[in-house]
């Protein structure tokens, strides 16, 4: 879809492209909104591939925002699938009924290419990290402030027409180049991120900053709307992501989620390299990469340290080597892998 790795971001930031939202509330679906599940699945689709439409109907981004009210009835969107009715205020694995904004600012640290971030981390998540970075955030979904999606809008067009070039002699520290939608992990807001989306206007790319733990259907709500997926590519085998963060069937999950993201968006697959897990799980990550994702920018992150429960695992229980860390990335130029800058 673009020459290099970040192409349609960089012109969005330009102003000579538009953040992919704003066209989804502009195209509208041959389907009437209250049609069954699979009809309005099917036009969906139809007006993503490029259906042309010119009568009356609802907005794309209507439809995905109805998919998904749907999807919480019987919560399917990511692969715990634990059928929750989380519309009567079921809980599921992740605990998350209404979306909780645990905090939202300019973040400074997330990639060069992506800063400064409006970066809005929302409580709970589908993951059980035994060596949670953030883990206040992530075993809290009911802590966090109730932000109505008109607000939140309003708080993310502040941030876009106070953005300037960094550097630039009219530079506002206010200002944000993106919208940076994480948490713990923000799959189980997904028809709350889209309702956000359908009453702003801002022209900032959307960043979706995730585990990409969600089903094929959640992936789909996602499909057109997101500018940039910015993913945490954890584990190379099952095992490892089992012992660690609790979840089944990882790597078919993971994989196959980074090649719809590859297929719709532009990307940033980030990777923290663990203790003691550079051959079982960094070395067989970045040679997926290699083979499997052209023109993407890769982050190997060196940061780790033990949180939360890390001290009850010894592989993991101390802060990374220095000696592991120049491995993980030795590995990555030996694949001539595109990093962050
Ligand atoms: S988002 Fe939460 S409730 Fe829905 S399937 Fe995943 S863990 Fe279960």
């Amino acid at each position: 879809m673009s020459s290099g790795p970040l192409d349609r971001y960089w012109r969005v930031l330009g102003r000579t492209e538009r953040a992919r939202y704003l066209e989804s509330k502009e195209s509208t679906v041959n389907v009437s909104i209250e049609a069954g599940d699979e009809e309005l699945m099917r036009a969906h689709d139809e007006a993503l591939e490029g259906a042309q439409w010119r009568g009356r109907g609802p907005a794309l981004l209507e439809v995905k925002i109805e998919l998904a009210r749907r999807a919480m009835m019987r919560c399917v969107l990511c692969e715990r699938r634990c059928y929750a009715n989380r519309a009567s205020g079921e809980a599921g694995h992740c605990g998350v009924l209404d979306a909780r904004v645990s905090s939202e600012f300019i973040h400074m640290g997330e990639e060069p290419e992506l800063v400064p971030s409006y970066t809005i981390f929302f409580s709970g998540c589908t993951f059980d990290c035994v060596y949670c970075q953030n883990s206040d955030i992530s075993t809290r979904p009911r802590a966090g402030a109730e932000i109505s999606p008109g607000r939140l809008a309003k708080m993310i067009s502040a941030r876009a027409r106070s953005y300037t070039t960094p550097g630039s002699l009219t530079h506002d520290a206010s200002g944000a180049a993106n919208v940076n939608w994480v948490g713990g992990d923000p799959t189980s807001n997904i028809r709350y991120i889209l309702e956000t989306m359908n009453k702003c206007d801002a022209n900032l790319p959307q960043v979706w900053n995730s585990n990409m733990y969600l089903t094929c259907h959640a992936m789909n709500l996602l499909r057109g709307v997101i500018d940039v997926y910015l993913t945490d590519f954890k584990y190379g085998n099952d095992e490892c992501a089992k012992r660690l963060s609790e979840v089944d069937d990882y790597t078919r999950i993971v994989k196959r989620n980074h090649l719809l993201a590859r297929d719709d968006a532009e990307m940033i697959v980030r990777h923290l390299v663990l203790p003691n897990h550079v051959e079982c799980c960094t070395r067989p990550i970045l040679g997926w990469i290699a083979d499997n994702l052209e023109d993407v920018k890769v982050n190997v992150m060196g940061q780790y340290r033990p949180c939360h429960h890390a001290m009850n695992h010894e592989d993991i229980s101390r802060p990374l080597r220095p000696s592991e860390y120049e491995s993980a990335l030795r590995i990555a130029r030996d694949l001539e892998l595109d990093m962050t800058l």
